[in-house]
Protein backbone atom coordinates (compact mmCIF):
# COMPACT_ATOMS: atom_id res chain seq x y z
CA UNK A 1 0.00 0.00 0.00
CA UNK A 2 1.55 3.36 -0.63
CA UNK A 3 0.45 6.69 2.05
CA UNK A 4 0.61 10.36 0.31
CA UNK A 5 3.12 12.54 1.91
CA UNK A 6 1.87 15.97 1.81
CA UNK A 7 4.19 17.66 -1.29
CA UNK A 8 7.04 20.45 -0.23
CA UNK A 9 6.10 23.99 -0.90
CA UNK A 10 8.64 24.21 -4.00
CA UNK A 11 8.88 28.24 -3.97
CA UNK A 12 10.31 27.96 -0.65
CA UNK A 13 11.93 25.01 -1.01
CA UNK A 14 13.86 27.19 -3.99
CA UNK A 15 14.43 29.98 -2.23
CA UNK A 16 15.91 27.99 0.86
CA UNK A 17 18.16 26.31 -1.73
CA UNK A 18 19.51 29.69 -3.87
CA UNK A 19 20.46 31.03 0.03
CA UNK A 20 22.24 27.59 0.88
CA UNK A 21 24.32 28.04 -2.33
CA UNK A 22 25.13 31.33 -1.17
CA UNK A 23 26.40 30.52 2.52
CA UNK A 24 28.39 27.71 1.36
CA UNK A 25 30.09 29.61 -1.86
CA UNK A 26 31.39 32.02 1.36
CA UNK A 27 32.18 29.36 3.66
CA UNK A 28 34.57 27.98 0.80
CA UNK A 29 35.99 31.41 -0.06
CA UNK A 30 36.72 31.73 3.37
CA UNK A 31 38.31 27.83 3.53
CA UNK A 32 39.23 26.57 0.07
CA UNK A 33 41.53 23.84 0.76
CA UNK A 34 40.28 21.90 3.95
CA UNK A 35 43.01 19.84 5.27
CA UNK A 36 42.67 15.89 5.90
CA UNK A 37 41.86 16.73 9.51
CA UNK A 38 38.64 18.52 8.59
CA UNK A 39 37.82 15.74 5.92
CA UNK A 40 38.31 13.12 8.21
CA UNK A 41 36.35 14.56 11.06
CA UNK A 42 33.09 15.08 8.27
CA UNK A 43 33.42 11.43 7.40
CA UNK A 44 33.89 10.31 11.11
CA UNK A 45 30.37 12.49 11.58
CA UNK A 46 28.83 11.06 8.80
CA UNK A 47 29.66 7.50 10.10
CA UNK A 48 28.04 8.47 13.34
CA UNK A 49 24.98 9.88 11.63
CA UNK A 50 24.23 6.82 9.40
CA UNK A 51 24.59 4.25 12.66
CA UNK A 52 22.71 6.56 14.68
CA UNK A 53 19.48 7.17 12.43
CA UNK A 54 19.78 3.52 10.49
CA UNK A 55 16.27 2.77 11.57
CA UNK A 56 14.75 5.85 10.77
CA UNK A 57 16.01 5.91 7.73
CA UNK A 58 14.49 2.10 7.24
CA UNK A 59 11.16 3.22 8.57
CA UNK A 60 11.55 6.19 6.40
CA UNK A 61 12.53 4.43 3.04
CA UNK A 62 10.31 1.88 3.80
CA UNK A 63 6.76 4.44 4.44
CA UNK A 64 7.95 6.26 0.92
CA UNK A 65 7.79 2.37 -1.01
CA UNK A 66 4.68 1.06 0.85
CA UNK A 67 7.27 -1.24 1.74
CA UNK A 68 10.81 -2.14 1.46
CA UNK A 69 12.96 -4.57 2.85
CA UNK A 70 14.69 -3.31 5.79
CA UNK A 71 17.52 -5.75 5.73
CA UNK A 72 17.98 -4.62 2.15
CA UNK A 73 17.98 -1.10 2.81
CA UNK A 74 20.88 -2.07 5.69
CA UNK A 75 22.46 -4.46 2.67
CA UNK A 76 22.27 -2.30 -0.66
CA UNK A 77 22.34 1.25 1.04
CA UNK A 78 24.08 0.86 4.44
CA UNK A 79 26.70 -1.48 3.90
CA UNK A 80 28.06 -0.19 0.89
CA UNK A 81 28.01 3.31 1.68
CA UNK A 82 29.82 2.22 5.10
CA UNK A 83 32.24 0.16 3.60
CA UNK A 84 33.30 2.89 1.25
CA UNK A 85 34.07 5.76 3.47
CA UNK A 86 36.23 2.53 5.33
CA UNK A 87 37.93 2.34 2.15
CA UNK A 88 37.96 6.73 1.76
CA UNK A 89 39.64 6.99 5.30
CA UNK A 90 42.00 4.31 4.62
CA UNK A 91 43.44 5.67 1.78
CA UNK A 92 42.68 9.34 2.09
CA UNK A 93 46.07 10.44 2.62
CA UNK A 94 47.79 8.82 -0.19
CA UNK A 95 44.53 10.45 -2.61
CA UNK A 96 45.39 13.48 -1.24
CA UNK A 97 49.11 13.79 -1.81
CA UNK A 98 50.68 15.28 -4.84
CA UNK A 99 52.05 12.90 -7.54
CA UNK A 100 55.12 13.46 -8.58
CA UNK A 101 55.45 13.63 -12.42
CA UNK A 102 58.45 13.39 -15.20
CA UNK A 103 59.66 16.22 -16.90
CA UNK A 104 61.44 15.74 -20.35
CA UNK A 105 65.13 16.68 -20.72
CA UNK A 106 63.99 20.01 -22.49
CA UNK A 107 62.61 20.93 -19.69
CA UNK A 108 65.01 19.62 -16.47
CA UNK A 109 65.94 19.96 -13.97
CA UNK A 110 62.22 21.73 -13.54
CA UNK A 111 59.80 19.40 -11.62
CA UNK A 112 56.23 18.40 -12.05
CA UNK A 113 53.55 17.80 -9.85
CA UNK A 114 49.85 16.98 -10.02
CA UNK A 115 47.77 18.10 -6.89
CA UNK A 116 44.83 17.33 -6.28
CA UNK A 117 42.59 20.34 -5.13
CA UNK A 118 38.92 20.83 -3.86
CA UNK A 119 36.30 22.08 -6.16
CA UNK A 120 34.41 24.16 -4.39
CA UNK A 121 30.33 23.56 -3.82
CA UNK A 122 29.17 20.70 -5.22
CA UNK A 123 25.93 19.79 -6.68
CA UNK A 124 24.41 15.64 -5.40
CA UNK A 125 21.22 14.83 -7.47
CA UNK A 126 19.61 11.57 -6.06
CA UNK A 127 16.75 8.99 -7.80
CA UNK A 128 14.07 7.21 -5.67
CA UNK A 129 15.75 3.65 -6.12
CA UNK A 130 18.47 3.54 -3.37
CA UNK A 131 17.95 7.22 -1.63
CA UNK A 132 20.34 6.61 0.80
CA UNK A 133 22.91 4.65 -0.64
CA UNK A 134 23.05 6.94 -3.59
CA UNK A 135 22.56 10.61 -1.38
CA UNK A 136 25.45 9.26 0.76
CA UNK A 137 28.12 7.68 -1.61
CA UNK A 138 28.96 10.39 -3.08
CA UNK A 139 29.19 12.55 -0.27
CA UNK A 140 31.72 10.66 0.98
CA UNK A 141 34.10 11.31 -2.86
CA UNK A 142 33.07 14.86 -2.09
CA UNK A 143 33.92 15.04 1.34
CA UNK A 144 37.36 13.25 1.08
CA UNK A 145 38.45 15.74 -2.10
CA UNK A 146 37.73 18.60 0.17
CA UNK A 147 34.32 19.44 -1.11
CA UNK A 148 31.24 21.24 0.31
CA UNK A 149 27.91 19.70 -1.16
CA UNK A 150 24.38 20.18 -1.46
CA UNK A 151 21.81 16.97 -2.37
CA UNK A 152 18.69 16.99 -4.21
CA UNK A 153 16.32 13.96 -2.75
CA UNK A 154 13.76 12.47 -5.28
CA UNK A 155 9.99 13.69 -5.09
CA UNK A 156 9.06 9.71 -4.23
CA UNK A 157 10.86 9.51 -1.03
CA UNK A 158 9.99 12.58 0.62
CA UNK A 159 9.46 11.29 4.25
CA UNK A 160 13.41 9.60 3.79
CA UNK A 161 14.69 12.91 2.49
CA UNK A 162 13.49 14.69 4.86
CA UNK A 163 14.75 12.36 7.54
CA UNK A 164 18.25 13.03 5.87
CA UNK A 165 17.81 16.55 6.65
CA UNK A 166 17.27 16.35 9.88
CA UNK A 167 19.87 14.06 10.83
CA UNK A 168 22.37 16.01 8.60
CA UNK A 169 21.29 18.98 10.86
CA UNK A 170 22.54 17.31 13.63
CA UNK A 171 25.87 16.36 12.70
CA UNK A 172 26.82 19.32 10.06
CA UNK A 173 26.64 23.05 9.39
CA UNK A 174 24.24 23.78 6.85
CA UNK A 175 27.56 24.76 5.02
CA UNK A 176 29.09 21.74 4.85
CA UNK A 177 26.16 19.82 3.49
CA UNK A 178 22.57 20.05 3.22
CA UNK A 179 19.69 18.55 1.83
CA UNK A 180 16.83 20.13 0.06
CA UNK A 181 13.55 18.36 -0.89
CA UNK A 182 11.29 18.76 -3.42
CA UNK A 183 9.71 17.87 -6.95
CA UNK A 184 10.96 18.73 -11.07
CA UNK A 185 10.62 22.55 -10.19
CA UNK A 186 13.44 22.40 -7.72
CA UNK A 187 15.34 19.78 -9.52
CA UNK A 188 15.34 22.12 -12.33
CA UNK A 189 16.67 25.00 -9.94
CA UNK A 190 19.19 22.96 -8.73
CA UNK A 191 20.85 22.19 -11.97
CA UNK A 192 20.25 25.20 -13.19
CA UNK A 193 22.90 26.76 -10.38
CA UNK A 194 26.48 27.32 -11.14
CA UNK A 195 27.85 24.86 -9.25
CA UNK A 196 31.59 23.49 -8.91
CA UNK A 197 30.52 20.29 -10.29
CA UNK A 198 27.13 18.56 -10.54
CA UNK A 199 26.68 14.66 -10.13
CA UNK A 200 23.35 13.57 -11.41
CA UNK A 201 21.88 9.73 -10.55
CA UNK A 202 18.73 9.48 -12.75
CA UNK A 203 17.00 8.60 -15.85
CA UNK A 204 18.30 8.96 -19.03
CA UNK A 205 16.10 11.12 -20.39
CA UNK A 206 16.46 13.18 -17.35
CA UNK A 207 20.30 13.21 -17.76
CA UNK A 208 19.83 14.93 -20.87
CA UNK A 209 17.68 17.99 -19.62
CA UNK A 210 20.24 18.27 -16.39
CA UNK A 211 23.54 18.48 -19.00
CA UNK A 212 21.62 21.00 -21.20
CA UNK A 213 21.15 22.97 -17.95
CA UNK A 214 24.84 23.03 -16.69
CA UNK A 215 26.03 23.74 -20.17
CA UNK A 216 24.97 26.78 -20.05
CA UNK A 217 27.00 27.65 -17.02
CA UNK A 218 29.79 25.37 -17.90
CA UNK A 219 29.55 23.05 -14.90
CA UNK A 220 31.27 19.98 -15.44
CA UNK A 221 28.55 16.74 -14.98
CA UNK A 222 28.76 13.41 -13.84
CA UNK A 223 25.75 11.41 -15.25
CA UNK A 224 25.00 8.20 -13.51
CA UNK A 225 22.28 7.08 -15.82
CA UNK A 226 19.96 4.18 -16.58
CA UNK A 227 19.07 1.35 -19.50
CA UNK A 228 18.65 -2.22 -20.34
CA UNK A 229 21.86 -4.30 -18.64
CA UNK A 230 22.27 -7.67 -20.61
CA UNK A 231 22.42 -10.62 -19.11
CA UNK A 232 24.41 -12.99 -21.27
CA UNK A 233 24.58 -16.68 -20.47
CA UNK A 234 26.78 -19.63 -22.71
CA UNK A 235 24.94 -22.71 -23.54
CA UNK A 236 27.65 -24.66 -21.23
CA UNK A 237 27.61 -22.89 -18.05
CA UNK A 238 24.83 -24.36 -15.59
CA UNK A 239 21.47 -23.09 -16.40
CA UNK A 240 20.16 -23.55 -12.52
CA UNK A 241 23.52 -21.53 -10.91
CA UNK A 242 22.66 -18.78 -13.22
CA UNK A 243 19.03 -18.67 -12.81
CA UNK A 244 19.48 -18.37 -9.01
CA UNK A 245 22.21 -15.63 -9.20
CA UNK A 246 19.93 -13.91 -12.12
CA UNK A 247 16.46 -13.74 -10.47
CA UNK A 248 18.62 -13.06 -7.05
CA UNK A 249 19.49 -9.43 -8.69
CA UNK A 250 16.31 -9.08 -10.59
CA UNK A 251 14.39 -9.71 -6.99
CA UNK A 252 16.25 -7.26 -5.24
CA UNK A 253 14.44 -4.09 -4.30
CA UNK A 254 12.38 -5.81 -6.89
CA UNK A 255 14.07 -5.07 -9.97
CA UNK A 256 14.46 -1.08 -8.98
CA UNK A 257 18.14 -1.55 -9.57
CA UNK A 258 19.94 0.58 -11.80
CA UNK A 259 22.17 -2.65 -13.00
CA UNK A 260 19.57 -5.08 -12.41
CA UNK A 261 19.69 -7.73 -14.89
CA UNK A 262 16.74 -6.30 -17.75
CA UNK A 263 17.19 -9.05 -20.38
CA UNK A 264 18.23 -12.45 -20.61
CA UNK A 265 20.19 -14.14 -23.68
CA UNK A 266 19.71 -17.86 -23.30
CA UNK A 267 21.24 -20.43 -25.70
CA UNK A 268 18.15 -21.53 -27.77
CA UNK A 269 16.39 -24.20 -26.18
CA UNK A 270 17.24 -24.26 -23.02
CA UNK A 271 14.11 -21.90 -22.00
CA UNK A 272 11.82 -24.55 -20.10
CA UNK A 273 14.69 -25.36 -17.72
CA UNK A 274 15.78 -21.90 -17.16
CA UNK A 275 11.69 -21.03 -17.15
CA UNK A 276 12.15 -23.93 -13.95
CA UNK A 277 14.99 -22.94 -12.11
CA UNK A 278 13.56 -19.23 -11.98
CA UNK A 279 10.18 -20.65 -10.64
CA UNK A 280 12.13 -23.00 -7.99
CA UNK A 281 14.78 -20.20 -7.04
CA UNK A 282 11.58 -17.46 -6.57
CA UNK A 283 9.80 -19.98 -4.52
CA UNK A 284 12.42 -20.91 -1.92
CA UNK A 285 13.74 -17.11 -1.53
CA UNK A 286 9.97 -15.57 -1.47
CA UNK A 287 7.32 -18.46 -0.35
CA UNK A 288 4.96 -16.04 -0.79
CA UNK A 289 4.58 -12.31 -1.97
CA UNK A 290 2.01 -10.28 -1.16
CA UNK A 291 2.51 -10.19 2.65
CA UNK A 292 6.56 -11.02 2.19
CA UNK A 293 8.50 -8.87 4.42
CA UNK A 294 11.38 -9.75 2.13
CA UNK A 295 10.61 -8.40 -0.84
CA UNK A 296 10.13 -4.69 -1.50
CA UNK A 297 6.82 -3.29 -3.15
CA UNK A 298 7.17 -1.09 -6.71
CA UNK A 299 7.71 2.33 -5.42
CA UNK A 300 4.15 3.51 -6.18
CA UNK A 301 1.01 3.27 -8.45
CA UNK A 302 2.83 5.36 -11.49
CA UNK A 303 5.42 2.67 -11.86
CA UNK A 304 2.93 -0.38 -11.16
CA UNK A 305 0.85 0.73 -13.71
CA UNK A 306 3.86 1.23 -16.17
CA UNK A 307 5.04 -1.86 -15.44
CA UNK A 308 1.43 -3.88 -15.76
CA UNK A 309 1.15 -1.83 -18.88
CA UNK A 310 4.16 -3.45 -20.24
CA UNK A 311 3.07 -7.38 -19.34
CA UNK A 312 0.03 -6.42 -21.17
CA UNK A 313 1.60 -4.73 -23.98
CA UNK A 314 3.34 -7.89 -24.32
CA UNK A 315 0.85 -10.40 -24.30
CA UNK A 316 -1.19 -8.84 -26.57
CA UNK A 317 1.63 -8.59 -29.09
CA UNK A 318 1.95 -12.50 -28.77
CA UNK A 319 4.54 -12.95 -25.87
CA UNK A 320 4.16 -15.65 -23.28
CA UNK A 321 4.14 -14.11 -19.87
CA UNK A 322 4.99 -15.88 -16.60
CA UNK A 323 4.51 -15.00 -13.14
CA UNK A 324 7.17 -16.64 -10.94
CA UNK A 325 4.05 -16.54 -8.25
CA UNK A 326 1.19 -15.69 -7.10
CA UNK A 327 0.56 -11.83 -5.55
CA UNK A 328 -2.72 -9.84 -4.68
CA UNK A 329 -2.96 -7.10 -7.01
CA UNK A 330 -3.53 -4.60 -3.99
CA UNK A 331 -0.32 -5.06 -2.45
CA UNK A 332 0.93 -2.89 -3.77
CA UNK A 333 3.58 -5.55 -5.31
CA UNK A 334 4.20 -7.28 -8.82
CA UNK A 335 5.57 -10.97 -8.75
CA UNK A 336 9.01 -11.88 -10.63
CA UNK A 337 7.64 -12.46 -13.89
CA UNK A 338 9.34 -13.71 -17.20
CA UNK A 339 8.37 -12.98 -20.93
CA UNK A 340 9.42 -14.85 -23.55
CA UNK A 341 9.06 -14.31 -26.96
CA UNK A 342 9.28 -10.67 -27.28
CA UNK A 343 10.13 -8.76 -30.17
CA UNK A 344 11.34 -5.17 -30.36
CA UNK A 345 7.54 -3.54 -31.24
CA UNK A 346 6.58 -4.06 -27.78
CA UNK A 347 7.45 -1.65 -24.34
CA UNK A 348 9.49 -4.39 -22.34
CA UNK A 349 12.46 -4.36 -25.29
CA UNK A 350 12.13 -1.10 -25.50
CA UNK A 351 12.09 1.06 -22.06
CA UNK A 352 14.43 -0.06 -18.94
CA UNK A 353 12.33 -2.03 -17.07
CA UNK A 354 13.08 -1.05 -13.64
CA UNK A 355 10.74 -3.44 -12.21
CA UNK A 356 10.73 -7.67 -11.58
CA UNK A 357 10.16 -8.64 -15.04
CA UNK A 358 12.79 -10.17 -16.60
CA UNK A 359 12.44 -10.89 -20.82
CA UNK A 360 13.95 -14.08 -21.96
CA UNK A 361 15.87 -13.76 -25.65
CA UNK A 362 16.57 -17.30 -26.81
CA UNK A 363 19.92 -17.16 -29.79
CA UNK A 364 21.47 -19.53 -31.77
CA UNK A 365 25.23 -18.48 -31.60
CA UNK A 366 27.83 -16.22 -29.35
CA UNK A 367 28.58 -13.81 -32.07
CA UNK A 368 24.54 -13.11 -32.75
CA UNK A 369 23.93 -12.44 -28.69
CA UNK A 370 27.09 -9.83 -28.71
CA UNK A 371 25.77 -8.71 -32.03
CA UNK A 372 22.32 -8.32 -30.22
CA UNK A 373 24.23 -6.00 -27.23
CA UNK A 374 26.14 -4.10 -29.95
CA UNK A 375 23.19 -2.72 -32.18
CA UNK A 376 21.31 -1.35 -28.43
CA UNK A 377 22.46 2.01 -26.72
CA UNK A 378 25.83 1.13 -24.45
CA UNK A 379 24.26 -0.17 -21.47
CA UNK A 380 25.10 0.53 -17.64
CA UNK A 381 26.06 -3.31 -16.97
CA UNK A 382 26.80 -6.54 -18.78
CA UNK A 383 26.25 -10.08 -16.99
CA UNK A 384 28.16 -12.94 -19.00
CA UNK A 385 27.92 -16.12 -17.33
CA UNK A 386 30.86 -18.80 -18.51
CA UNK A 387 33.59 -21.05 -17.20
CA UNK A 388 35.34 -20.09 -20.30
CA UNK A 389 38.17 -17.40 -20.28
CA UNK A 390 38.76 -17.20 -24.01
CA UNK A 391 35.28 -16.55 -24.45
CA UNK A 392 35.02 -14.03 -21.38
CA UNK A 393 38.01 -12.14 -22.74
CA UNK A 394 36.39 -12.58 -26.08
CA UNK A 395 32.78 -10.93 -24.51
CA UNK A 396 34.80 -8.03 -22.50
CA UNK A 397 36.58 -7.57 -25.43
CA UNK A 398 33.86 -6.89 -27.95
CA UNK A 399 31.14 -5.61 -25.88
CA UNK A 400 31.25 -2.02 -23.97
CA UNK A 401 29.17 -1.09 -20.78
CA UNK A 402 29.72 0.78 -17.90
CA UNK A 403 30.66 -2.31 -16.27
CA UNK A 404 30.88 -5.52 -15.93
CA UNK A 405 29.58 -8.86 -13.70
CA UNK A 406 31.27 -12.20 -14.53
CA UNK A 407 29.31 -15.30 -13.43
CA UNK A 408 27.42 -13.03 -10.77
CA UNK A 409 24.67 -9.75 -11.28
CA UNK A 410 24.71 -6.38 -9.36
CA UNK A 411 28.27 -7.37 -6.78
CA UNK A 412 30.06 -5.00 -9.20
CA UNK A 413 28.45 -1.93 -8.20
CA UNK A 414 29.31 -2.39 -4.39
CA UNK A 415 33.06 -2.40 -4.77
CA UNK A 416 35.18 -0.44 -2.75
CA UNK A 417 37.84 -0.05 -4.81
CA UNK A 418 36.23 -0.67 -8.04
CA UNK A 419 34.59 3.13 -10.01
CA UNK A 420 31.15 2.78 -10.85
CA UNK A 421 30.28 4.82 -13.57
CA UNK A 422 28.09 4.35 -17.51
CA UNK A 423 29.57 4.69 -20.92
CA UNK A 424 27.53 6.35 -23.70
CA UNK A 425 23.52 6.05 -23.00
CA UNK A 426 24.41 4.91 -19.73
CA UNK A 427 26.63 8.23 -18.53
CA UNK A 428 29.95 9.93 -18.09
CA UNK A 429 32.48 9.94 -15.21
CA UNK A 430 32.83 8.04 -12.32
CA UNK A 431 32.03 7.62 -8.39
CA UNK A 432 33.78 6.12 -5.72
CA UNK A 433 36.70 5.13 -4.40
CA UNK A 434 39.79 6.57 -6.30
CA UNK A 435 38.19 8.11 -9.35
CA UNK A 436 35.53 9.20 -6.58
CA UNK A 437 37.89 11.26 -5.44
CA UNK A 438 39.18 12.67 -8.86
CA UNK A 439 36.07 13.47 -9.96
CA UNK A 440 35.38 15.82 -7.16
CA UNK A 441 38.56 17.32 -7.45
CA UNK A 442 40.69 19.51 -9.56
CA UNK A 443 44.08 17.46 -10.77
CA UNK A 444 46.05 20.54 -10.77
CA UNK A 445 49.38 20.33 -13.31
CA UNK A 446 51.78 22.53 -11.43
CA UNK A 447 55.39 23.17 -13.05
CA UNK A 448 57.89 24.68 -11.23
CA UNK A 449 61.26 25.87 -13.19
CA UNK A 450 64.54 25.65 -10.96
CA UNK A 451 66.97 28.52 -9.97
CA UNK A 452 69.29 27.17 -13.06
CA UNK A 453 67.70 26.14 -15.95
CA UNK A 454 68.50 26.71 -20.21
CA UNK A 455 65.17 28.00 -20.97
CA UNK A 456 67.13 31.20 -22.13
CA UNK A 457 68.53 29.08 -25.55
CA UNK A 458 65.05 29.18 -26.44
CA UNK A 459 64.20 33.03 -26.33
CA UNK A 460 64.20 35.12 -29.04
CA UNK A 461 65.90 36.66 -31.34
CA UNK A 462 65.95 33.35 -33.39
CA UNK A 463 68.85 32.35 -35.19
CA UNK A 464 71.59 29.66 -35.47
CA UNK A 465 71.16 28.59 -31.41
CA UNK A 466 67.09 27.94 -31.82
CA UNK A 467 68.01 26.08 -35.17
CA UNK A 468 70.17 23.41 -33.76
CA UNK A 469 68.35 23.14 -30.97
CA UNK A 470 65.29 22.78 -32.95
CA UNK A 471 66.72 19.83 -34.82
CA UNK A 472 67.42 17.90 -32.20
CA UNK A 473 63.77 18.09 -30.55
CA UNK A 474 62.23 17.77 -33.57
CA UNK A 475 64.23 14.19 -34.18
P1 LIG B 1 14.67 10.52 -12.61
O1 LIG B 1 15.61 10.85 -13.70
O2 LIG B 1 13.21 10.61 -12.89
O3 LIG B 1 14.93 11.47 -11.34
C1 LIG B 1 16.19 11.57 -10.69
C2 LIG B 1 16.29 12.89 -9.96
O4 LIG B 1 16.23 13.94 -10.93
C3 LIG B 1 15.18 13.17 -8.95
O5 LIG B 1 15.75 13.77 -7.80
C4 LIG B 1 14.30 14.18 -9.69
O6 LIG B 1 13.65 15.07 -8.82
C5 LIG B 1 15.31 14.93 -10.52
N1 LIG B 1 14.75 15.58 -11.71
C6 LIG B 1 13.58 15.33 -12.32
N2 LIG B 1 13.42 16.15 -13.39
C7 LIG B 1 14.52 16.93 -13.44
C8 LIG B 1 14.95 17.98 -14.29
N3 LIG B 1 14.23 18.36 -15.33
N4 LIG B 1 16.14 18.54 -14.05
C9 LIG B 1 16.91 18.13 -13.02
N5 LIG B 1 16.56 17.15 -12.17
C10 LIG B 1 15.38 16.55 -12.38
O7 LIG B 1 15.08 9.07 -12.11
P2 LIG B 1 14.38 8.15 -11.03
O8 LIG B 1 13.08 7.66 -11.58
O9 LIG B 1 14.37 8.83 -9.70
O10 LIG B 1 15.43 6.96 -10.94
C11 LIG B 1 15.44 5.88 -11.81
C12 LIG B 1 16.50 6.00 -12.87
O11 LIG B 1 17.76 6.24 -12.29
C13 LIG B 1 16.66 4.73 -13.67
O12 LIG B 1 16.85 5.04 -15.02
C14 LIG B 1 17.93 4.11 -13.10
O13 LIG B 1 18.60 3.22 -13.96
C15 LIG B 1 18.73 5.32 -12.80
N6 LIG B 1 19.74 5.05 -11.79
C16 LIG B 1 21.05 5.04 -12.16
C17 LIG B 1 22.03 4.73 -11.21
C18 LIG B 1 23.49 4.69 -11.57
O14 LIG B 1 24.33 4.59 -10.69
N7 LIG B 1 23.85 4.79 -12.83
C19 LIG B 1 21.65 4.45 -9.90
C20 LIG B 1 20.30 4.47 -9.58
C21 LIG B 1 19.35 4.78 -10.53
Amino acid sequence: MHAQFEPHDSQAEKTRLLTLFERQRAAYAEQPFPGEALRRDRMARLRKMLQQHTDNFCAAIAADFGHRSVHETRAMELMPTLSSLRHAEKHLRRWMKPQRRGVSIWFRPASNTVVPQPLGVVGIIVPWNYPLLLAARPLVSAFAAGNRAIIKMSEFTPRFGEALRQAFSEYFDETEVAVVNGGVEVAQAFSALPWDHLLFTGSTAVGRQVMRAAADNLTPVTLELGGKSPTLVHADFPIETAAQRILYGKCLNSGQTCVAPDYVLLPKGKEAEFEAAARASVQRCYPNIASNPDYTNVVNHRHLDRLRGYLKDAEEKGARVVPLADCDPASGKLAPTLVFGATDEMKVLQDEIFGPILPVLAYDTLDEAIGYVNARPRPLALYYFDYDNNRISQVLSRTISGGVGINETILHFGQDDLPVGGVGASGMGNCDGREGFETFSKLKPVFAQSRLNGMKLFYPPYGKRIETLLKLMLR
